[in-house]
């Protein structure tokens, strides 16, 4: 059976680097936990996949965290990734419905709108480095390659993909991305754009084609040479628990908690990945002492 897995190479004889994902099942999951429409789909679908092509090149336990911050009617997507492929992510407006493009397309710039993208690196030293971009079409791809360039001062090709059916399930999700290294000529360049301006197909159509991520990646390389350096299994975690909403709840103090109470009981729900957790009168009380 396939899985989704990210893939890490070099290209054109090393002068480019490229992170290559499928994630249809991450993607599947995040639609279904959040009952997404399918535009919502779509939009968390490629944030989610460029976070896991950004945190494939941190260390340890960093993470990197993607805010777009649009005005349109999702009212901000967010994923949170790290090096050991997993990711999480929600958007606010998870039922948001928007005719079609003419090109039969979902339309993500417009549920995403204009606004920036907020780019939060968490380092292994506890710092948290945050770049922030205007966004430039709210397609997603197009404006984390503004952010890489303007923020990183790293050229780069992606290509973002997620194709949701009819019955709203998503039959193909993955990315791609490709970085000339030092040392790369105009002509390596050029034989990068014109590759991915001869693709005809977007790759959430390959990767549903395709029976493998390799198989995916030879559809999507064509003639130009390439290695193979690393491969990773990602998916969709979160690290929510009854017990960290509970070190929340002790946080937020004796009112906030009185707050909640309604039924002599409280439900939590993790936006991340709509996890209910359920919490007794007693225990609310035990965490009210623990606030003092
Ligand atoms: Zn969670």
């Amino acid at each position: 059976m396939q899985h989704d897995e990210l893939l890490i190479g070099t290209m054109l004889e090393g002068m480019a680097r490229w992170v290559a994902v499928r994630t249809t099942d991450t993607v599947e999951e995040a639609r279904r936990r959040h009952g997404l429409s399918p535009v919502a789909t779509a939009a968390l679908g490629r944030l989610m996949t460029g976070t896991l092509i950004l945190a494939s090149s941190l260390k340890g336990d960093e993470s990197i965290t993607l805010r777009l911050l649009g005005d349109g009617p999702l009212e901000g997507v967010v994923a949170v990734g790290n090096a050991q492929g997993e990711v999480r992510g929600y958007v606010h407006e998870p039922l948001v419905d928007l005719p079609l493009k003419v090109s039969g397309k979902l339309d993500v710039g417009s549920a995403v709108g204009r606004g920036e993208l907020a780019v939060s690196k968490s380092l292994q030293n506890g710092e948290v480095y945050t770049g922030v971009v205007p966004m430039v079409s709210g397609e997603i791809a197009e404006d984390l390659v503004q952010y890489l360039l303007t923020s990183e001062q790293i050229p780069s090709a992606l290509l973002l993909g997620v194709r949701v059916e009819k019955d709203y399930h998503v039959v193909g999700a993955a990315g791609l991305l490709i970085q000339p290294l030092p040392g790369a000529t105009e002509a390596d360049i050029q034989a990068i754009e014109n590759r991915i301006g001869q693709l005809g197909v977007g790759i959430s159509e390959l990767v549903a084609q395709s029976q493998s991520v390799d198989e995916m990646l030879e559809l999507l390389m064509g003639p130009l040479p390439y290695h193979v350096l690393e491969r990773r299994a990602v998916g969709f975690t979160c690290n929510c628990s009854k017990e960290r909403l509970s070190d929340t709840l002790v946080s937020i103090g004796k009112k906030g908690i009185a707050d909640l109470v309604s039924d002599e009981k409280a439900e939590m729900v993790c936006h991340f990945c709509n996890e209910h957790y359920q919490f007794t009168l007693e225990e609310l009380l035990q965490l009210s002492e623990q606030a003092e």
